[in-house]
């Protein structure tokens, strides 16, 4: 990463900690924020851009709030709450309801994702917010000086010391509104604050002689349901969790590569969930060339272009899944005009005409003399059965003679029963610029990715799952730290394991900097103890079905996501303005909302199941990301958890009965071809938005 964006991203991103001082009673010139705040090492650089005459950071945050800077919108320095952002949401063409009860986020850390944390609240109207304010404040400033303290390298510590800041900010501000008051008092300080550093970045990269002042990119992984739902029903509970899980991992770690590539910092990402990602970029003099990559060559000294980094990609994933799953990316440039309030929404909407169109040619990316090698050749034996896998039906050298599995498919059902008792997820990020990477890329051929493991380790990221309720000897005594390791990333699934002290204690003597993820990670799971070998391993469909209540013994699985996702973008934030409709959407409002989403299906759906005396047990949550959830269960829990997950989020929307979710649920025994099952139960969830929205729609496949 180089210094200017290092320096300008931290200086976006703490641009408005005055305010939030401020409210907490305590008084911060800007001029004295690096002081606060930055470690001596960068403290200078960082400094530059709070001089009086660096109008970056202001121009940042000015256009992340839709405003231009001709016209700074006003502070709010009041200790005040953050109004729901579904509450600001109508699809009536305007403004046509105006809530009788105003909706706020309780001001509480992000320490859960429990109800109490994450839910709105009617605003209290006798609550001393200023108290809250000093106390989050105090917690704040204590967690950022001890993080300074710990970052001393000048340049291995770079990207680990802004990931942790905006950890802490997004832990404590997430629920406080941002720092202006028009139109934005249902944007968080933590959104606000992360898309003021990604323009930061932007505009201190921005060469003196383009109108445009960014490039937006969305990448979207394709073949995602193939890849986890074509799967014949052996042990497909087991596989099912560990392929949903891996494409979740491979996304962030194909982000994660795209990021490095670009040498942008966690900042510059929008969003990433559901195998798509959202990424500002700044405008470079080569942004819209085409020059092709040579793989394998010399450390790539200047940032390459999108253009590059789209076939890399395609490639890797060719090599890894043979064509199953490859990337689309789409992207446009975006003026400072462009981000305005009135304007945002045809941008954002620009973008995900780009990214459809894409998505028509998949390999569009890929130089034409690659196109002819990978469509042209046979990418494995040339059609041997002996040579397909019984469970995917790719081409791949069996792991065991007997049932014909390949070893990425048995390395999938592995990797679900280990998530199964999971309390740690580590992931080792390696520097992409390593040659070693670079080694790996060049050496691997289709058939030898035959791991989970190696698979994310194409984009430089190393994952092991750790139990650490058993002794570090029985768990993660094999895990290995690369030494390509820039820095380590831990998902905390269960802080409270016994041996979490001793895992982390490990990871410190690496002395690689150690960061907690504060991404929540779905885990909804029944447990049972194998009957002849007596370990522990998660439920398989045909127990589930075993534990429906009645006599008719069925498994199921549902489906459902939000309804009208794509309009809400499009103009679910029009308001009235005397005769005129007005386009509220931001940049910030983009990050809220998806960040708001990923809270609740990702944080708290899966707490639902364990909840109820009747549905603990029988339910087991594949997926959940982005705005949707999969889940499997005995038959006869699901319709019931189907209502209780609707009722909760409506509760979540404050009751905007504009903003609905609908789904499918479907019926089958365990000798049904899974994938059939699951396209049936698209059509299902099909029918259920057609006519109605806001429904379930039930469907069986089997002769009850
Ligand atoms: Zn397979």
């Amino acid at each position: 990463m180089e210094d200017t964006t290092l320096y300008s991203a931290l200086a976006g991103l703490l641009y408005n900690i005055d305010i939030f001082a401020k409210r907490a009673g305590h008084n911060i010139k800007k001029t004295d924020i690096s002081e606060h705040f930055i470690p001596y090492q960068w403290r200078n650089g960082v400094q530059t851009y709070f001089k009086e005459l660096n109008e970056i950071p202001l121009e940042a945050t000015c256009l992340a709030a839709g405003q231009s800077i001709d016209n700074v919108p006003q502070s709010i320095h009041e200790a005040v709450f953050l109004q729901s952002i579904f509450q600001s949401i109508s699809l009536d063409g305007r403004f046509s309801r105006q809530p009788s009860r105003k909706y706020v986020l309780p001001l509480k850390t992000l320490s859960d994702t429990s109800r109490n944390t994450i839910f709105p609240i009617p605003e209290p109207t006798s609550l001393e917010t200023n108290l809250i304010y000093h106390k989050l404040w105090a917690n704040f400033s204590k967690e950022v000086q001890s993080l300074r303290n710990k970052m001393i390298a000048p340049i291995r510590h770079q990207k680990p010391f802004l990931c942790s800041l905006l950890n802490l900010l997004q832990k404590y501000t997430w629920a406080m509104p941002c720092s202006y008051n028009e139109g934005m008092a249902d944007i968080s300080f933590y959104d606000h604050s992360r898309m003021t550093a990604a323009l930061a970045v932007c505009l201190a990269n921005k060469p003196k002689d383009t109108n445009e002042v960014a490039i937006l990119v969305g990448g979207n992984i394709s073949g995602i349901q193939e890849f986890v739902y074509t799967i014949t029903s052996y042990e497909a509970t087991r596989n099912l969790r560990g392929r949903s899980v891996y494409v979740q991992l491979l996304t962030e770690s194909i982000t994660r590569y795209v990021l490095h590539r670009l040498g942008l910092p966690m900042t510059n990402l929008i969003y990433m969930g559901g195998g798509i990602f959202y990424i500002l970029a700044p405008v470079t003099k080569s942004s819209t060339t085409s020059q092709h990559l040579t793989f394998g060559g010399e450390r790539q000294m200047q940032t390459p272009t999108l253009d590059e980094i789209s076939p890399d990609i395609t490639q890797r994933l060719l090599k890894i899944h043979d064509g199953e799953l490859h990337l689309v990316m789409g992207h446009t440039l975006v003026s400072k005009d462009e981000f305005q309030v009135g304007k945002f929404h045809e941008t954002w909407h620009r973008l995900s005409e780009s990214l459809h169109r894409n998505k028509l040619q998949p390999l569009i990316s890929l130089p034409d003399d690659m196109l002819t090698y990978h469509v042209g050749s046979s990418m494995g034996t040339g059609g041997n059965g002996e040579y397909v896998c019984d469970m995917c039906g790719m081409e791949a050298e069996h792991d065991n003679h007997d049932t014909r599995i390949c070893g990425f498919c048995h390395s999938l059902t592995e990797f679900g029963d280990d998530l199964a008792q999971a309390t740690h997820l580590i992931t080792c990020i390696s520097d992409e610029h390593n040659v070693e990477t670079r080694k790996i890329f060049e050496n691997v051929s289709c058939l030898s990715v035959n791991h989970w493991q190696k698979g994310l380790e194409m984009f430089g990221a190393n994952v092991w799952v750790v139990n650490a309720d058993v002794p570090p000897t029985q768990s993660y005594g094999y895990m290995q730290v690369p030494y390509t390791t820039e820095s380590i990333e831990v998902v905390d699934i269960n802080p409270k394991a016994k041996f979490a002290s001793d895992l982390y204690a490990e990871l410190d003597d690496s002395s690689t900097a150690v960061m907690t993820s504060p991404r929540p990670f779905a885990q909804l799971v029944p447990i049972v103890t194998d009957r002849i070998n007596k370990t522990k391993r998660p439920i398989t469909f045909d127990e589930l079905s075993h534990k429906a209540i009645g006599n008719l013994k069925r498994w199921g699985i549902l489906r459902l996501d939000m309804d009208n996702l794509s309009e809400i973008y499009k103009w679910g934030f029009e308001t009235q303005n005397g005769d005129d409709t007005i386009n509220r959407l931001t940049l910030s409002h983009v990050a809220n909302l998806s960040f708001a989403l990923q809270l609740f299906f990702e944080g708290y759906l899966p707490q639902i199941g364990p909840d109820s005396s009747r549905l603990k047990n029988r339910l087991y949550v594949q997926y959940a990301g982005g705005d949707d959830s999969v889940v499997v269960g005995s038959w006869d829990a699901l319709p019931e958890f189907a209502f209780i997950v609707q009722e909760e989020f409506k509760r979540y929307v404050s009751y905007n009965p504009q903003i609905t979710l609908s789904g499918g649920i479907n019926l089958a025994t365990i000798n049904y071809p899974f994938h059939e099952i699951i396209a049936e139960l698209a059509l299902a969830e099909r029918a259920a938005k057609s006519f109605t929205r806001h429904a379930f729609i039930m469907g069986c496949l089997t002769d009850i």
